[in-house]
């Protein structure tokens, strides 16, 4: 079985289907400085489809769907009924904002999509709208209701929690999730791109999050749903729900990380904090054999030894500290979560 220099399997795969995004979540848009992909240099469903077919005997089993807002891509559910139709993948999965799910919901499942996964980090309509710069809670509230009647599921809510915006929303996201049968999972704060204004500071740590839940909650902890999964898990002990932490900042995970993310204009990236991808749109685009593009993806992920996670925790309890800015990443939206 392929393997990195840390011996780590490729397992996952991540698809942005488009860098553009209906909202402007503080901790995730770049406001500056960033340049739109064109139109043309966007994967066609085809290449997209084709390169998914590459993945799967290399071990890949499991694949996202993420952007920017992967509901603006037209006609999406084109795309998941391909996928769906691979031999050999195990699991396919869409990240959301849930803006546009309440009209694509039942496409999505028709085309074979199980389950998703929804940011809502407050309930909150006005501080809603502050977070995502636009956004509007009723229709993301819509959009759940709806998958959930048409049997979309399991729902997950990924909620970013950030220090003074809505760290007091720990519990009502948890009572929400419960009562709406959610498994919720919340996502420690991070420096991803180069425009969110992250200090560590604003990160709210699973230590802490876990303590405000158990101020009312009962916990039992489950564990990682599997080695390589980011989420560490629990399950309320009254048996009313699941939540998980991902604390990629406080409690990194690269030793077990199998997760590779393809970008909308062909670029595979070997992690979340990458200043480069390797371009693969490009050689599809001049003719690559299937053999030639299985070379390269197989030479680059030989190659990998990311664990930028661990040291960004190294060099925060250095004495020199970690300077987030200092590193050029690839912003958010382009690589997909
Ligand atoms: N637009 C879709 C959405 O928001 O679900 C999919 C793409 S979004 C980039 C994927 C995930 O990344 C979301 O759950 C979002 O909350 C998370 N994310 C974005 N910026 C983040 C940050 N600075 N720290 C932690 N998670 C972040
Ligand atoms: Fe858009 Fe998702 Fe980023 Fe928010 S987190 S700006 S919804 S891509
Ligand atoms: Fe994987 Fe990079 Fe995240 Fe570490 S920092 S878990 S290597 S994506």
């Amino acid at each position: 079985m392929l393997r990195d220099t840390l011996n780590r399997p490729v397992k996952d795969l991540r698809i942005s289907v488009t860098d553009r995004c209906n909202f402007r979540c503080t901790y995730c848009m770049p406001f500056d400085e960033y340049e739109w992909i064109e139109k043309k240099e966007i994967l066609s469903f085809e290449e997209i489809e084709r390169l998914a077919r590459l993945f799967i005997p290399l071990g890949v089993d499991k694949i996202r769907l993420t952007g920017g807002e992967p509901l603006l891509r037209k006609d999406l559910d084109k795309l998941v009924a391909r996928l769906t139709a691979l031999t050999g993948l195990r699991d396919l999965c869409l990240t959301t904002n849930a803006s546009h799910l309440a009209e694509m919901a039942a496409p999505l499942k028709a085309a074979g999509l199980t389950r998703i996964n929804v940011s809502l980090d407050t309930l909150d309509a006005e501080k809603f709208k502050r977070m995502t710069g636009r956004g509007d809670l009723a229709a993301v509230l819509e959009g759940l209701s709806v998958a959930q009647r048409i049997g979309l599921l399991p729902i997950k809510i990924n909620a970013v929690i950030e220090r003074g915006v809505n760290d007091n929303e720990i519990l009502d996201l948890v009572e929400f999730s419960r009562q709406n049968g959610f498994a919720i999972r919340f996502i420690e704060y991070m420096d991803v791109g180069n425009a969110n204004q992250w200090q560590s500071g604003r990160m709210v740590s699973k230590k802490e999050i876990l303590e405000v839940i158990q101020t009312r909650y009962s916990l039992r902890l489950t564990g990682r749903d599997q080695e390589s999964a980011p989420s560490v898990d629990f399950e309320l002990t009254d048996g009313s729900g699941d939540i998980g932490v991902i604390a990629s900042v406080t409690e990194p995970f690269c030793f077990g990380c199998t997760r590779a993310r393809l970008t909308a204009d062909g670029k595979l990236v070997t992690c979340l904090f990458s200043n480069d991808g390797h371009d693969l749109k490009t050689l599809m685009r001049s003719a690559a054999t299937d053999e030639d593009l299985l070379e390269v993806i197989l030479a680059i992920w030989t190659r990998r030894a990311d664990r930028y996670s661990e040291e960004r925790l190294e060099a925060m309890h250095s004495r020199k500290g970690y300077e987030p800015r200092a590193h050029k990443k690839i912003e958010m939206i382009r690589l997909g979560g």
